[in-house]
C-alpha cells in the first residue's frame, strides 16, 4: 500500500476527545480478518457504547418486569424508567408534549403506523401522496400497499443530477388534492439533506400534511419537530447509537388523538368487552402500544440519547463533515470512480461506483482488510435506478470514526480496485 499517495490531513480536529469516545465503544477495539475493525456502514446501523449495552443488562439484571399495570417495586422501577425515555425523545426532538412520542420498532414501524392508521382514516380515490425518488424502500411501500386497497395516487417527486430534491417540481405537483408529503430528512443512499422545513412549509400552504423519515437525520444533526414544523417525524434507536428493534414516531398532538388503533392487545385499551362497541382505547399515545413493548431496548434507547446530546449533536454532525470531506476528496482522485449524490447540503454517506469493478466485489475484498462497508442498492432501489445503476459501494461516518480511518479506507480501496480491475 506504500504507493498510494495520502492526501495531507485537513487541519480539523475532532470537537471532542476522539480517543477516549472511541474507548466508550468496546466494538472498536475487535479485529476483522487480522485487522483493526474500520467501521464505516453506520448508514445502516451504527454501534453502541458501554453505557448503552450496560442499560440492557443492567434492566435484566435488576428491574425486569413488565411496565404500567404491576403494582410491585420492579414494575414501578421498569415503567419508570421505560417513561423516562419517553420524556428523553421529546427533549430530543423538541416535541411539545412527551405523549407525542409513540414508541415504535423502528422508523419502518412508525411510517406504516401513520400509513394505516392517519392513512386508512383520511385517504382515498382522489387523493395523492406525495413521496421523493430519494425515499427508503420504508417510506415507499407502506403507501404502495395501502394505494392498492384505497386508490389514492402516489406521485414521486424527482431529484436533479446531483441528487438533490427539485423543488420547482415539488411546487409544481403540490395541488388541493395532495393529502401528505412523505420525505426523508437524509437520504441513507446519497447523503443528500433536504430542506424539510421549507418543504413543510409548502405542503402546509396547499392543506397537506407533512411525514418526515428523519431515520439518518436524527444521528447527525438537531431535530426540532416544531420549527420544521412537521406533523410526522420518524426515527430509529440503532442509527443512533442504540439498540435495534425500537424507534419512535412524533405526531402533533391533535392527528394522533384523532387516529384510531392500528393493532389491537394489550396495553393499548381502557376497557374490553366482548360487545365490540364496548371496547375503548387508552389515550395517545398508549392506544398506539399494542402489547408488551421492548422494555430494555426503550430504556437503552434513553441511554444512547442521553450519551448524543453528552456529546453534542452538532459536533457529531461537524465531525462527520470533515471525515466526508477529507474520504470525497480522495477518493474522487481514483480513477473510473464516480461518487453518487453530490448534493450542496450532504450528511456524512459517501456513495460511489468503479468502472470496471463490481460493488459487491469491493464490498467482500475490503472486508478482508478490515474495513465494513456496505454495497447494494441501499433499499432505494427505484434511486439507483434513477442513476442508471443497480449498486454503490457506500462508506458512511459516525462520531467515532477516524481520519486514519478513512486513509485506511482509500488505500483499502486503491488495492481492492487493483485486484478487481
Ligand atoms: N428510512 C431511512 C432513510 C433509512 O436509512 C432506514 C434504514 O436504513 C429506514 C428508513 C428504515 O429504518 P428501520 O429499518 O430502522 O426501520
Amino acid at each position: 500500500m506504500s504507493d498510494i499517495a495520502i492526501d495531507a490531513r485537513p487541519a480539523a480536529q475532532a470537537p471532542f476527545d476522539l480517543k477516549a469516545l472511541r474507548a466508550e465503544f468496546p466494538i472498536l477495539a475487535r479485529e476483522v480478518h487480522g485487522k483493526p475493525l474500520v467501521y464505516l456502514d453506520n448508514a445502516a446501523t451504527s454501534q453502541t457504547p458501554s453505557r448503552v449495552i450496560d442499560a440492557l443488562s443492567d434492566y435484566y439484571a435488576r428491574y425486569n418486569a413488565n411496565i404500567h399495570r404491576g403494582l410491585h417495586t420492579l414494575a414501578d422501577e421498569a415503567t419508570a424508567a421505560f417513561e423516562g425515555t419517553r420524556a428523553r425523545v421529546q427533549a430530543f426532538l423538541n416535541a411539545e408534549d412527551s405523549r407525542q412520542i409513540v414508541f415504535t420498532r423502528g422508523t419502518t414501524e412508525a411510517i406504516n403506523l401513520v400509513a394505516q392508521s392517519w392513512g386508512r382514516q383520511n385517504l382515498g380515490p382522489g387523493d395523492e401522496v406525495l413521496i421523493s425518488m430519494l425515499e427508503h424502500h420504508s417510506n415507499i411501500v407502506p403507501w404502495q400497499l395501502l394505494a392498492s386497497d384505497l386508490g389514492f395516487v402516489i406521485k414521486v417527486i424527482p431529484v436533479d443530477e446531483r441528487g438533490a430534491l427539485d423543488l420547482r417540481a415539488y411546487r409544481e405537483l403540490l395541488s388541493e388534492r395532495t393529502k401528505l408529503v412523505a420525505v426523508n430528512h437524509v437520504s441513507n443512499a446519497l447523503g443528500t439533506i433536504n430542506p424539510v422545513k421549507e418543504l413543510s412549509r409548502l405542503a402546509h400552504q396547499q392543506g397537506a400534511l407533512i411525514l418526515v423519515d428523519g431515520a439518518q437525520a436524527a444521528p447527525h444533526q438537531a431535530i426540532d419537530v416544531q420549527d420544521l414544523d412537521a406533523d410526522f417525524y420518524a426515527f430509529s434507536g440503532h442509527k443512533v447509537y442504540g439498540p435495534t428493534g425500537v424507534g419512535a414516531l412524533y405526531g402533533k398532538r391533535a392527528l394522533l388523538d384523532a387516529m384510531p388503533p392500528w393493532q389491537g392487545g394489550g396495553e393499548m385499551i381502557r376497557t374490553v368487552s366482548f360487545e365490540p362497541s364496548g371496547t375503548t382505547f387508552a389515550e395517545t399515545p398508549h392506544k398506539f402500544e399494542a402489547g408488551t413493548p421492548a422494555i430494555a431496548e426503550v430504556i437503552a434507547l434513553g441511554e444512547a440519547l442521553a450519551w448524543v446530546d453528552g456529546v453534542g449533536v452538532e459536533a457529531i454532525g461537524q465531525w462527520e463533515s470533515v471525515l466526508l470531506e477529507h474520504a470525497t476528496r480522495q477518493v474522487c482522485a481514483i480513477d473510473g470512480l464516480k461518487v453518487i449524490g453530490t448534493a450542496p447540503h450532504k450528511a456524512g454517506v459517501l456513495s460511489f461506483v468503479v468502472e470496471g469493478a463490481h460493488a459487491q466485489d469491493i464490498g467482500l475484498l475490503i472486508d478482508q482488510l478490515g474495513v465494513a462497508i456496505r454495497t447494494g442498492h441501499h433499499c432505494a432501489q427505484p434511486l439507483l435506478h434513477h442513476f442508471g445503476v443497480e449498486a454503490t459501494c457506500r462508506a458512511s461516518f459516525a462520531a467515532y470514526n477516524t481520519l486514519e480511518e478513512v486513509d485506511t479506507f482509500v488505500a483499502a480501496l486503491h488495492r481492492v480496485i487493483k485486484m478487481v480491475r
